[in-house]
Parts: C-alpha cells; structure tokens; sequence
C-alpha cells in the first residue's frame, strides 16, 4: 500500500506538472498574439540605423539624421550661373528646388527595402544661398549651375569617387575645376528645352547623384519594383530617366551617409554595386 501511495502522489504530481506546462503556454500563445509583440517586429527607422549623429562631422553640405520614423535631410546649395531664368512664370532656381524637394514625402518598406509594411517619412530642408553671398561661416554649399543652353546635365564628380566631406569644396576627384565637387550643371534642355515638371525631375535626378547615388538608366538592369526603369515621363526610379524616388533610392542614401561609399546599380568601371539593392 505505501509503495503505491508513492506512486500515486508521484502521479498527482506530474499531472499538475503538466497543469502548470499547459498554463505557460497558454500564456505564451497569448503574448504571441498581443499587440506589442507584433511593434517588436517592425522596427522604426531609427532603430535600423541609429540617429547618423555619428557620421555627421558639421560643416558638410548633406547633413541627415533620423528621429524615430523620421529621416531629415539638410541641403546647402549655392545657386550660380542664370538662376533666375524662368519656365512658365518660375524661376530655374525654385524649380531646381521643387525638384530636390521630391525626395521628400511618405514612404513604405518592402521585402527589398527596409521592412516589409514599414513606414517612413523623409524631410528635406534646403538652405539657398546665391553667388555665395550670405554663406554660413564654416559650413559647405555645393554649387548649383543654372545654365541657358542645351546639354547633358551631370554632377561635378567622377562617377563611383564620391565624398560626401568633399561636397562644396574644391578637392577630390573632379571633373570641372571650375565648378565645387558635387556640383549640378544643369542645362535648360537635352534636346530642346525642358517644360517646368521636367526641369525639376532633372535637377531630382542631379540632387540623387549628390546623395552619392549612381545612374540606373542605359545599365541594361530589367525594371523590378524595387528598381523600375520607367521610360520618359512614366513613374519608373528617379535615378532612371524622370521617375520617383523610391524607398530603394532612400536606401541607398543612407548607405551612401553611413559609409561614405558611391552607390551603384551595377559593378561596373569604379562602381560598386550598393548593398541596398537585393532584387537582382
Ligand atoms: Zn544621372
């Protein structure tokens, strides 16, 4: 009789065992479907890549920094050249701005970009002056070359040496001594001159490789979603040929910020295919 006692206690006891198993992990299923598990897994953008408080030295003429799910970009550029020339009523330079200021807007992650689901805004500030006068002591401005004749417009930067401490100075490798490293030129035209929307995709475009990106266009790349090649006037990539910006292209820029590295499409002569792009 004792010895069956024992095993009966020992019974009892395992199967409150059990009673006890079965709780905790109902408990655990609960907080599987709880809300604050679900936030836990979609990180905000400052969570990702910090504060870039890190990388910022001061006098540079991007500066970004991240605040929750808020990327802020400050722009410093000095407007040169025929500035205020004008399309339908507004002027080069504040159709050059509207342009850099098409990076801004709300953006949405993908399984390529950031997180699936993720959401994000991105600001941008742009501090003009013009012909240099009334520049900030100590503080970089990259030029800004509103030219009247028709051209391939391009940025003052030998593709794939980009440097984002260089922008607005004399130094690195550049292709116009005349003009500051990472300066646009930006012609009034390719083949005949632009209307006011294509002015400021252009000089969107221009803005793009002074974040440190390459060209997408005439790469031989096939349009994915996360990379969509676009044609003349359609909503393909802005670093295509007058697209939008795309979460991949904010990709890249912070890639470009934190490493101080030329972002690609491709590898191909000194560029290096960015680290951002995963669909192909
Ligand atoms: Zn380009």
């Amino acid at each position: 009789m004792k010895h069956t006692g024992k095993r009966l206690r020992a019974l009892a006891l395992a199967a409150a065992m059990v009673l006890l198993m079965t709780g905790i992990a109902a408990g655990r299923i609960q907080g599987t479907l709880a809300a604050p598990a679900a936030a836990q897994s979609t990180p905000t953008l400052q969570q990702m890549y910090g504060t870039l408080g890190q990388y910022t030295k001061g006098p540079e003429a991007i500066k970004a920094r991240i605040s929750g799910n808020t990327l802020t970009i400050d722009v410093y550029v000095n407007f040169t050249g025929s500035y205020n020339a004008k399309i339908d009523g507004q002027t080069y330079a504040a159709l050059a701005k509207k342009g850099i200021r098409l990076w801004a807007g709300s953006y949405t992650g993908s399984r390529w970009d950031f997180r699936p689901g993720m959401g994000f805004s991105v600001r941008v500030n742009v501090m003009d002056i013009y012909n240099g006068a009334g520049r900030l002591p100590g503080q970089n401005y990259f030029d800004f070359v509103c030219r009247t004749d028709l051209g391939r417009s391009y940025v003052n930067y030998s593709t794939g040496f980009y440097n984002r401490e260089l922008l607005g100075t004399g130094q690195g490798a550049i292709v116009n001594r005349g003009y500051t490293n990472g300066a646009v030129v930006m012609y009034n035209g390719l083949s005949k001159r632009y209307t006011a929307n294509q002015y400021a995709k252009v000089s969107a475009h221009e803005f793009g490789h002074v974040l440190g990106l390459g060209d997408l266009y005439k790469r031989g790349i096939a349009s994915t979603p996360e990379c969509p090649q676009g044609k003349f006037y359609a909503e393909g990539d802005i670093m295509a040929t007058q697209g939008r910006v795309t979460p991949n292209n904010i990709e890249m820029f912070l890639e470009a910020y934190r490493t101080g590295w030329y972002q690609a499409y491709l590898n191909s002569g000194y560029e290096v295919k960015s680290k951002a792009i995963k669909s192909y």
